[in-house]
């Protein structure tokens, strides 16, 4: 049911991505009063549109692309369940099965080739196949015992299998699908199951290959037709017609009352700050990202994350037209430019491609970690020729976009909420990164809520 003005809402959620929106649809439709409480002026977070302008090339409407995620990982059924379970009138497609090449560079000259068939991280099953030898030069596993205390992914690799495959290859896929180096990693969080293979036999390649025999690298996701910043904009609209109330441009300053202790104080409501509205509600979901989440806890936050900066270019090329680098290319770091990771999203998603006139494509740069304020014409033709080998000129980039994202992957703890039943953590921040995690973890996180709220209402939210 819509929430009045002054009352005592069950549910306040602060943030309207898709972690909170996954919340909201759930808890309005179980009957509880539902504020979605949004700083922006449009639902989504990092599922976000952009607008291709109706000039050359993309018809007179124009056409709108993702300017955050475009896919999403099938390694959990988690959005197809939400899409069922809310009937959102969206259709799933999978991408070009082509896949993503690799691009590495140095000294000798850039080398380009698709991502290694048989490989987990990067690690392959036979470090001599064809694939892995246009990458870096030949070289045996040495069979090493398998540590005491587990060492980097970087090292463990690099100790066994070099440190040209282990920087070039697997380093490269870290930071293109993880934003993290492989310096920064281990193997036992990032992909328990290979550890727990090469724990048992003792052999990295012999435990890739024994899991390597499934989809091709990068196949293991899905899009939306139109793009995946429709997700929201219909699950919004499913958690309205549900009864939850979403409201735009309303900054959340602080969560006043939170941490209290004693049984009594917690009984009480919170009271969601934003400014010149101020929300009392028995439980309050925080579903910002980390660093707004602790800052509207009065927590200390040990830093922002580094931002992600992506180019979205509508580029004019014939030698595009080949899909050079299939659909796209994760970029070794010593390669001479700013970006880790270019997709041809018009090769990768045949919607896309459909709607663009000929020799048109829309290109999506990832700037290296941390690198901003890089993108412009020129540095984007220069990116694309190196890491397609197709000469683009400043000029052939017909339009561009650059957004500046606060991807922090780190998973938060807060002792506040840790504290206190009303108040909990959904989203990135806290499920990790990917609407894979994201979306479970959220309609965990509503039946959580669902189920200690159906409970008799709280005595001083009654009174
Ligand atoms: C460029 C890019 C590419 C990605 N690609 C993929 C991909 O291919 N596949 C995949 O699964 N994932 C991908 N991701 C990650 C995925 O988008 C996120 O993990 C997921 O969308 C996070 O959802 P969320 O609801 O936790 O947070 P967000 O989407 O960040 O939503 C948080 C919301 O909270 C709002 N907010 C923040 N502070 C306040 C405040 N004080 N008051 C009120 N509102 C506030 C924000 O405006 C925002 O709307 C990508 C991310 C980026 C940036």
């Amino acid at each position: 049911m819509p929430a009045e003005a002054n009352e005592i809402v069950d549910v306040c959620i602060v943030g309207a991505g898709m972690a909170g929106l996954v919340v909201a649809a759930e808890t309005a439709a179980a009957g509880l009063r539902t504020i979605v409480v949004e700083a922006s002026d449009r639902v989504g977070g990092m599922l976000a549109p952009v607008m291709i302008g109706g000039d050359a090339g993309v018809g007179a409407a124009g056409l709108t692309v993702d300017a955050g995620a475009e896919s999403f990982a099938t390694r959990t059924t988690g959005v197809a369940d939400l899409i069922d379970r809310w009937h959102l009138p969206v259709t799933v497609t999978a991408p070009n099965p082509a896949g993503a090449w690799l691009v590495a560079g140095g000294d000798s000259g850039i080398r380009r080739a698709p991502l290694p068939r048989r490989s987990v991280l990067g690690i392959p099953a036979d470090p001599r196949a064809a694939d892995i030898l246009a990458l870096v030069p030949p070289r045996a596993e040495r069979l090493l015992p398998v540590p005491a205390e587990e060492p980097s992914l970087y090292d463990i690799v690099a100790a066994r299998l070099g440190d040209d495959l282990a920087s070039a290859v697997v380093d490269t896929v870290c930071r293109g699908v993880y934003s993290r180096s492989a310096h920064d990693l281990t193997l036992s969080v990032v992909h328990p199951q290979l550890w727990q293979r090469f724990v048992q036999t003792g052999s990295l390649t012999d435990a890739v290959a024994d899991l390597a025999a499934g989809p091709r690298p990068g196949s293991a996701v899905a899009g939306i037709v139109g793009g995946m910043w429709r997700l929201p904009v219909e699950l919004a609209a499913r958690a309205r017609a549900a009864g939850a109330t979403i409201m735009l441009d309303t900054p959340v300053h602080r969560i006043h009352g939170a941490g209290g202790v004693g049984d009594r104080t917690r009984d009480e409501a919170l009271s969601v700050d934003a400014g010149s509205t101020a929300i009392r509600a028995r439980t309050v979901v925080i579903a910002t990202g980390r660093g707004q989440a602790l800052r509207l806890l009065g927590e200390h936050s040990d830093g922002a994350g580094a931002p992600v900066e992506l180019a979205i270019a509508l580029v004019r090329s014939l030698g595009l037209d080949a899909h050079p680098v299939g659909t796209g290319a994760l970029i070794a770091d010593a390669a001479p430019i700013d970006a880790k990771a270019l997709t041809h999203a018009n090769a990768k998603w045949g919607w896309l491609d459909e709607q663009l006139e000929r020799h048109h494509h829309v290109v999506r740069l990832s700037a290296r970690d941390g690198v901003t304020g890089r993108f412009d014409e020129a540095s984007v033709a220069t990116a694309i020729s190196v890491v397609t080998g197709v000469s683009v000129a400043a000029e052939d980039v017909r339009e561009l976009h650059v957004r500046r994202w606060d991807a922090s992957s780190s998973s938060s703890t807060s002792l506040v909420v840790a504290a206190d039943p009303r108040l909990h953590l959904a989203g990135a921040a806290v499920a990790g990164t990917g609407l894979a995690s994201v979306v479970p973890h959220a309609r965990e996180v509503a039946a959580t809520l669902i189920h200690a709220l159906a409970a008799p209402p709280l005595a001083s939210a009654a009174s």
